[in-house]
C-alpha cells in the first residue's frame, strides 16, 4: 500500500486531484499539506476518508517521520495579482517547497510537479510545443511564477538525470472551473463573479491577447492518467491542456451576452500580459492517447457559473 503526500490540496486544482486520490485503493494514507494562502479548507468538504490526513503547514517546513512513494507538489499560488504581491513567498512555496519535498521521498519512489505555460513567457511560435525554450523576463513583473516554476523544473530533471530520481513535469496551461476562489483575479472567475454580480466585465489591454482555456474535469483527468493510472514513467515536461485558442474580449463577450446588465470595460494593460498562449499537444497525444478536453469552453463557463452562483452573494 502506497503513502502519498499532496502538497497544495487545498487549492483550487490540487483538492480535485486530491478527490481523484481518494478513488485509489492502493493508497493507506494520503496527508494532505496546506497553509491555507490561497487554499481553501472548504475545497476538501466532500472528502470524508479515514485514509486523509490535513496538516496546515508551509510547504517548506512541512516535517514526517514517513517517507512517501508519491509526492505531488501544487503548493503555490498560480494568479498573477496573489503571486505579484508575494513573489518572495511565492518563489519559495516552489522552490524551498520542492527542495524539502525531495528529501521526503522514498527511494524509488516517484514526485509530480504541476509546471505552467508560464514557462513559454510571451511565446514567439505558436502552438508552443514542450522544446520551446520560451521568451521569459527574468527579472520582470510576472518572474517569482514563471522562473520559480523553471527552477523546480530544473530541479526536477537533474534530480532525475544525476540520482535517477523519478520525476513527473506537467506544464499547464490556463484552468479554469468550480473551486476557484470568486477573488481568486483571472479571467475567467473575475468575469463570471462580475456578472453574476452586474458589476462592469474588466478587459486588461484591448483583449485581443488570447489563452488556451481548460475545464479543471478535463485537465484533472490528465492528471490522474499522467501521474499514476496509466503506468507511464515518462518524466516530462508535458504540455497539457486546451489547444483551443480563444481571445479575452471573446470569452467576455460571451459571458456578457448571458448576463447583458454588465457592461465590458477596458482597463489598462498588465506589464508583461503574454499576447498568446496555446499548447502543441502532439507529444501528450502519445503520451496519453484518446485524452482530449472534452467540455466545450462554452459549456464548461456555464457549468462554472453554477457553481460561482452559490459563491458569490447576487444583490436583489
Ligand atoms: N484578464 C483581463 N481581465 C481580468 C483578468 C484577466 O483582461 O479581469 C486578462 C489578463 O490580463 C490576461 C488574460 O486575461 O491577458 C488571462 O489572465 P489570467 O489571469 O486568467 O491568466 P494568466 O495571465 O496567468 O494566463
Amino acid at each position: 500500500m502506497k503513502k502519498v503526500l499532496l502538497a497544495g490540496g487545498c487549492g483550487f486544482i490540487g483538492s480535485h486531484l486530491a478527490d481523484r486520490l481518494c478513488r485509489r485503493n492502493d493508497i493507506d494514507r494520503l496527508v494532505i499539506v496546506d497553509n491555507l494562502w490561497t487554499g481553501r479548507l472548504e475545497n476538501l468538504a466532500a472528502i470524508s476518508d479515514a485514509r486523509v490526513e490535513f496538516v496546515r503547514s508551509d510547504v517548506e517546513t512541512f516535517t514526517s517521520d514517513t517517507k512517501f512513494d508519491e509526492i505531488y507538489h501544487l503548493a503555490s499560488p498560480a494568479s498573477p495579482p496573489w503571486y505579484m504581491t508575494q513573489p518572495l513567498r511565492t518563489i519559495s512555496a516552489n522552490v524551498v517547497g520542492a527542495l524539502n519535498l525531495l528529501n521526503l521521498l522514498k527511494p524509488g519512489g516517484v514526485i509530480g510537479y504541476t509546471s505552467t505555460s508560464e514557462v513559454y513567457g510571451d511565446p514567439v511560435i505558436t502552438p508552443q510545443p514542450e522544446t520551446y525554450r520560451g521568451s521569459v523576463d527574468c527579472t520582470g513583473p510576472r518572474s517569482s511564477y514563471d522562473e520559480s516554476k523553471r527552477c523546480v523544473e530544473a530541479m526536477l530533471f537533474e534530480a532525475h538525470r544525476v540520482h535517477g530520481t523519478r520525476v513527473k513535469v506537467v506544464r499547464l496551461f490556463n484552468v479554469y472551473g468550480p473551486r476557484t476562489r470568486p477573488d481568486d483575479g483571472r479571467a475567467v472567475s473575475n468575469f463570471i463573479t462580475q456578472a453574476l454580480q452586474g458589476k462592469p466585465i474588466t478587459i486588461y489591454g484591448d483583449g485581443s491577447q488570447t489563452r488556451s482555456w481548460g475545464h479543471i474535469d478535463d485537465i484533472v483527468e490528465a492528471l490522474e492518467r499522467y501521474f499514476w493510472r496509466d503506468g507511464t514513467d515518462f518524466p516530462g515536461p508535458l504540455n497539457v491542456g486546451n489547444d483551443r485558442e480563444i481571445s479575452v474580449i471573446e470569452v467576455a463577450e460571451f459571458i456578457q451576452s448571458h448576463f447583458p446588465k454588465s457592461p465590458i470595460v477596458f482597463l489598462p494593460p498588465v506589464a508583461q500580459d503574454p499576447t498568446n498562449r496555446r499548447p502543441d499537444l502532439t507529444l501528450c497525444n502519445q503520451i496519453l492517447p484518446g485524452w482530449v478536453c472534452a467540455i466545450p469552453y462554452e459549456e464548461g463557463v456555464m457549468l462554472s457559473t453554477e457553481w460561482f452562483r452559490k459563491e458569490v452573494l447576487v444583490p436583489a
